[in-house]
């Protein structure tokens, strides 16, 4: 039985503890598009084996992000995450898990998070494990790409996808670098398509699934595995699961709630009923 008000929402997780599981719909409002949201232009999303396989698209990817990542470093938490934190501090939400790796949650003052898919700020080598910020990165490769960010004009005027993926044309000639430990090959510390989300990743969600009285998902159609899974383990073990989403999801029918609207104004819409209209205040913006 689905429905389509605020009110059925409120009357759902009212006295139960929450877990919120999000995506790519959450972070719209804070200007990072969702690729696979309504109207959103069709796109072929990269694979890891794409990048594993293939120098060239390497090189084509890493160039691509490295004008990216900037965009989503300079994005800010919106009213959606901002009302998620408010809903953790009084103990509505028991914790989030989330499948944005743009670290908006953390700065809105998220505690109890799951980042299910990684995040942007990070970068691994394939080879040893080494973890290297993407900030000097970024460095290493201005310095062996001089001009190269500046080439492609306003970082803000380009399209960019949510995986810190922006679309530009001219990626012809630009130098990837390589692991200063090992001289291994570097990826961001993402979870692509074809590639799993770590295990112990895996195990704290369920464990925090198994931990609330009921599941909401905001802003995320379940198109991949890595998130309809616990919608489906919701469902099984007698837990309601509420949607709040722009568009069709594929856990609609495992709903109890399902809610065809934005993150931004149903969460805050869910603070002002479970929580009270006290003014929302986020945590500074972090300094990477
Ligand atoms: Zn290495």
């Amino acid at each position: 039985m689905t429905s389509t008000t605020v009110e059925d929402l409120v009357d759902l997780l009212r006295g139960r503890r929450t877990l919120a599981l999000t995506g790519a719909g959450m972070s719209t409002d804070s200007g990072i598009p969702d690729y696979r949201g309504p109207g959103s232009p069709p796109r072929t999303p990269m694979t890891y084996q794409q990048f594993i396989g293939d120098e060239a698209f390497r090189r084509h990817y890493w160039a691509r992000n490295h004008v990216g990542w900037r965009h989503v470093r300079r994005a800010q938490p919106n009213a959606g995450h901002r009302a998620l934190a408010e809903l953790e501090r009084a103990g509505v939400v028991s914790g989030i898990l989330t499948q944005n790796v743009d670290l908006l949650h953390r700065e809105a003052g998220s505690r109890a998070l799951v980042d299910l898919h990684g995040s942007y700020d990070r970068v691994v080598c394939l080879d040893c494990g080494h973890l290297v910020s993407r900030e000097s990165l970024a460095e290493r490769l201005d310095a062996a790409n001089p001009g190269f960010v500046e080439s492609v004009g306003n970082v803000a005027d380009i399209e960019i996808a949510p995986d810190a993926d922006a679309v530009i044309e001219t990626t012809a000639g630009f130098q990837p670098v390589a692991c200063e430990v090992c001289g291994g090959v570097l990826k961001p510390d993402i979870v692509y398509f074809g590639e799993s989300v770590p295990k112990e990743r895996v195990t704290r969600a369920f464990a925090m699934l198994d931990d609330a009285d009921a599941l909401l998902v905001a802003g995320s159609s379940l198109t991949v595995h890595s998130g309809l899974r616990f919608v489906r383990h919701a469902a099984k073990t007698g837990k309601p699961v509420a949607i709040v989403n722009r568009g069709a999801t594929r856990g609609d029918d495992l709903a109890t709630v399902r809610l065809d609207a934005g993150t931004s104004e149903t969460l805050t819409a869910l603070v002002d009923a479970l929580v009270g209209s006290a003014p929302l205040s986020g945590a500074p913006r972090r300094t990477p």
